[in-house]
């Protein structure tokens, strides 16, 4: 069989080195007798762990002590409604929801429930190939209490690369598909989400970076506790048993992270595994990118075929090679190629040669 590279979307690759390191101690985590998926999260070597976990995750990002870190349940989908509870004590406080595509719509929508949500448009299109407005000229409201914007529209591959920096709101961010990939200024968020399946590790945990204050926020009083940012923190993000597994797998692509320089070298092999596969793109008659190149995203390369009827046989053959889950999402079609942190510069060498190939033979 031949080497295989995952493209998948999400939940997605990881480290083969981790994948084997938590094979290797499955049946007998740290001489305990048990494995992880047996123990309690009240025993001291689950609590010891999960407290090594924060630390590394504060080290990778360079967090702040004045913020918090959560672990929590529900996805990203979770905090759609997680953070107008949190942040928003009555239905007719304004908030602002930046729209640039499929995820940060569907966090307004949600928003929509417990808000006035003002839906602010920023993608163009121009010489046909779409773009985002600059934060400088987005038409943000004063009144509202906080923006939100999603850095990394997973399904497009268009990302914002400029940190946000507005002084009146409050800034959420959903860094599901992002977050690791580069080096974040904290300071300039007031709450940053991201769940675990594309760039951290097996679905099952969110991951809240939070200004410390705004767990003491006056809140919705209908919030399920469950979704209670404080009652998370005052019960260490053990309110409910949480999903240990996923927690623990994190911690072992922290520590590959770490191992292997941190996230200044993650994000230098990002933007040379990306360009690799941009170049490739633009220096072909047959692959077409329609993203404009600022907005193009590090973690997922979307492109389509000039002729529509190769698109099936550039599937079949990529996969015979052991390239795997390069189909787009059904609402945009194509192809999409995601390289997320584990995705080793290898894999998208052979896609790039693989593309070069096939448009010689078939284009
Ligand atoms: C995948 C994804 C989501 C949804 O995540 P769930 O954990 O399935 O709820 C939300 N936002 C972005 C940017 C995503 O990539």
């Amino acid at each position: 069989m031949c080497k295989i590279y995952n493209f998948s979307a999400g939940p997605s690759i990881l480290p083969i080195d981790v994948m084997k390191k938590a094979n290797k101690e499955f049946l007998n985590w740290k001489n305990s007798g048990s494995s992880i998926i047996e123990i309690s999260h009240r025993s001291k070597i689950f609590i010891s762990m999960t407290k090594k976990i924060e630390k590394n995750f504060r080290n990778l990002l360079n967090i702040p002590n004045n913020y918090k870190i959560l672990f929590l349940h529900g996805g990203a989908r979770g905090q759609f409604s997680a953070v107008p509870m949190n942040l928003l004590k009555s239905f007719d406080e304004e908030t602002d929801y930046i729209n640039t595509g499929y995820w940060s719509m569907s966090a307004a929508f949600e928003a929509m429930k417990y808000s006035k949500t003002n839906i602010i448009d920023v993608k163009k299109i121009k010489n046909r190939k779409k773009h985002i407005l600059k934060m400088s000229k987005w038409n943000i409201k004063n009144t509202s209490k906080y923006i939100h914007y999603c850095p990394n529209e997973t399904i497009e591959g268009i990302a914002i690369h400029e940190e946000p920096n507005f002084y009146k709101n409050l800034i959420v961010g959903d860094f599901s598909s992002s977050i690791l990939s580069r080096k974040i200024k904290i300071q300039n968020y007031d709450l940053i989400y991201a769940s675990s399946q594309k760039n951290i590790g097996p679905s099952g945990i969110t991951i809240l970076i939070i200004k410390k204050k705004l767990l003491f926020n006056n809140k919705n009083k209908y919030i399920p506790s469950i979704l209670d940012y404080y009652i998370n923190y005052k019960n260490n993000s053990m309110f409910n048993t949480p999903s240990t597994f996923s927690w623990y797998m994190s911690g072992l692509i922290f520590d590959w992270i770490l191992k292997n320089g941190g996230i200044e070298k993650i994000e230098k092999n990002n933007f040379i595994k990306s360009k690799l596969l941009y170049d490739t793109i633009d220096n072909s008659n047959l692959y077409i990118n329609d993203i404009h190149y600022l907005n193009r995203s590090i973690m997922n390369v979307t492109f389509r075929l000039k002729h529509n009827n190769l698109n099936k046989k550039f599937l079949e053959k990529s996969e015979k090679e052991g390239l795997l889950y390069l189909r787009g999402h059904s609402l945009f079609g194509g192809m999409r190629a995601s390289i997320y942190n584990a995705m080793p510069i290898e894999g998208v060498k052979k896609l790039s040669n693989f593309m070069i190939k096939f448009e010689k033979k078939f284009g």
